[in-house]
């Protein structure tokens, strides 16, 4: 994959779920050339400065002489030396896995990354069996709400911040507040371009903790003699620690928007006691719903990603890797839904693939909006947008998919989803405002696979797949407002309420079924 270039559209990857590895891959990446924070990088040797290197110095210069002076004595020495450096330099080191579990896996450890990814899958099925509402979809939505909502609620001071209290900790407030300076006026435009899935414990306990990370855009008004608007924008990376009651059946899509109060449903409001108004309860827990116990910011830079470096193709051979059991479960999906036909869905997987390339290549984002979920959608835009800051524009020419694969079928209580591993080719390539090719290459054709995951409400009418550019519900000319609600007819057509959209990219030396 080329990291920086059409990695974006495709290495956007993920959000819907759990894998976001990819998108982690790259957040690391960032990280490093962009010079901040080698997070978790360098494994957890070394015994620092010069010190030490005396003393291993004169180490070896002492075994040296043993192994010649005093062959007999010196020779064992030498031995043991060698397997106390060898254990030392292969054990598993703390700190590498985490960094691991959380990043890199595509360019060097591609065999540890799936181990990593079935562990969060089978918690998540694990989890299921205490709370079957339980959707991944769903989940991510939600931390894609509430994520928004908080940095907004800070830009409009304490007051409104504490309104947020259901969900927040007292603590994680304390930590919003402190990034605000002192003349902060807003927050706006709040992006997420990562999340990721990082960490769930406690299956076996009566709370269960799920640790994300972000990677997020937004800006700040802070106005300032000189500058009356005092616009910054930030690129940030946040570690959020999530908790919640483990037998607490999830909320329906509508309600996990973090803007209701997570034990009646009402409005958030607050009496005078700081309880809910309409149900009087004082929530500062995970005991109704996903509830937010601490907040690390692991990198705040006011410089967008890089996105010129060129990184090379990883996975495009690997074999696939299908869900267990596969054939089965797909003759049981036929089964279940007798209108559903492969071959119209691959039509609109492929009219869909088509679509965001165009879209893609001509920084017109908006054309994709009826083919994505909000999150993906707000995902993707996260990137278009940290391109055109930079004056830069990815271009995928003569893109064409040649080969779809169906691979994994999922049905939840609220969406139905089917992954295809996608293979394709085309040119990729990263030009600046003159034309010139700053990444990739216009000359060298590029081959790629990624698992493309498409979801549907189980709630919606049972009918072909559509692969033309109309409203899946009325018909008309696809026109569809920002929030992806025809204009037509009045539905919202990325929620999969009508017919299949894309809702999570993965790439292939990441993806773990
Ligand atoms: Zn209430
Ligand atoms: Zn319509």
């Amino acid at each position: 994959m080329n990291q920086r270039t059409l990695s974006n559209l495709r290495k956007a990857v993920a959000i819907g779920g759990v894998a976001f590895l990819t998108a982690a891959l790259a957040a690391d990446v960032f990280a490093r050339v962009g010079g901040g924070q080698s997070y978790g990088g360098g494994g957890g040797h070394g015994g620092g400065g010069g010190g030490a290197g005396a003393l291993i110095y004169l180490l070896i210069r002492f075994l040296l002489w043993l192994t010649i002076e005093h062959p007999v004595i010196g020779i064992p020495v030498d031995i043991i030396v060698i397997g106390l450096v060898i254990y030392w330099f292969t054990r598993p080191s703390k700190k590498a896995i985490a960094a691991t579990s959380s990043s890199i896996l595509g360019v060097s450890g591609a065999a540890a990354a799936p181990a990593r990814q079935q562990g969060f899958q089978r918690e998540f099925n694990q989890l299921r069996r205490f709370d079957p509402n339980f959707s991944e979809i769903i989940f991510t939505d939600f931390c894609y709400a509430l994520y928004g909502r908080a940095h907004e609620a800070r830009g409009q001071g304490p007051k409104a911040l504490d309104l947020l209290s259901p969900y927040l900790s007292e603590q994680v407030r304390a930590s919003l507040l402190q990034l605000n300076s002192s003349n902060l006026k807003a927050v706006q435009g709040v992006i997420v371009g990562a999340m990721q899935v990082a960490d769930v414990r406690g299956l076996a306990s009566p709370t269960v903790c799920i640790s994300i990370e972000f990677e997020a855009n937004y800006t700040e008004f802070t106005p300032r003699e000189g500058d009356p608007r005092g616009e910054m924008s930030y690129y940030v990376r946040e570690r959020w620690e999530l908790e919640r009651k483990r037998d607490v059946l999830s909320p329906t899509p509508e309600q996990a928007t973090a803007l209701h109060c997570p034990r009646c449903g009402a409005p958030l409001q607050k009496d005078t006691a700081g309880a809910c108004a309409f149900c009087g309860t004082k929530i500062d827990s995970g005991e109704f719903q996903w509830y937010v116990r601490e907040l690390t910011t692991l990198s705040r830079e006011a410089k967008g990603p890089l996105l010129t470096s060129d990184v090379p193709e990883v996975g495009t051979d690997y074999p696939t890797v299908a869900q267990p059991n596969f054939p089965a479960v797909r003759a049981a999906f036929e089964q279940n839904h007798p209108e559903f036909s492969w071959a119209d869905f691959q039509a609109r997987a492929r009219l869909i693939f088509n679509e965001l390339q165009e879209a893609w290549s001509s920084l017109n984002w908006e054309r994709a909006r009826p083919h994505e979920t909000d999150n993906i959608f707000q995902m993707h835009r996260f990137w278009i947008e940290a391109y055109r800051a930079q004056g830069l524009r990815n271009a995928l020419d003569q893109c064409q998919i040649t080969a779809m694969q169906p691979v994994k079928i999922k049905v939840d209580s609220f969406y139905d989803s089917i992954t295809l591993r996608i293979f394709a080719q085309g040119y990729d390539y990263t030009v600046d405002n003159n034309g010139r090719v700053v990444g990739g290459s216009n000359k060298d054709v590029r081959r790629w696979s990624e698992y493309w995951t498409f979801i549907r409400s189980t709630k919606a009418k049972p009918g072909p797949a559509r692969a033309d550019l109309n409203c899946p519900n009325c018909g008309a000319p696809l026109k569809v407002n920002a929030s992806g609600i025809c204009e037509f007819c009045g539905g919202k057509i990325t929620s999969g309420e009508f017919d299949w959209v894309l809702s999570k990219i993965e790439q292939d030396e990441s993806y773990a079924g």
